[in-house]
């Protein structure tokens, strides 16, 4: 099997994501370290939707 690399490192603050961690998963491609990551990551997502550059 593949190792899943983009689950190595946390999407927010790429802390690494050791196989005892808690993951946090969002959308099914990010992981993250901790809810407050994952919800960084999901307001900087809604800013990017609601303010398209
Ligand atoms: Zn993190």
């Amino acid at each position: 099997m593949q190792p899943l690399r983009f689950l190595q490192y946390c999407g927010s603050c790429n802390r690494a994501l050791g196989p005892e961690a808690d993951i946090y998963i969002y959308k099914g491609e990010s992981a993250f370290c901790s809810i407050e990551c994952r919800e960084t990551r999901m307001r900087t997502d809604n800013a990017r939707r609601n303010h398209p550059s």
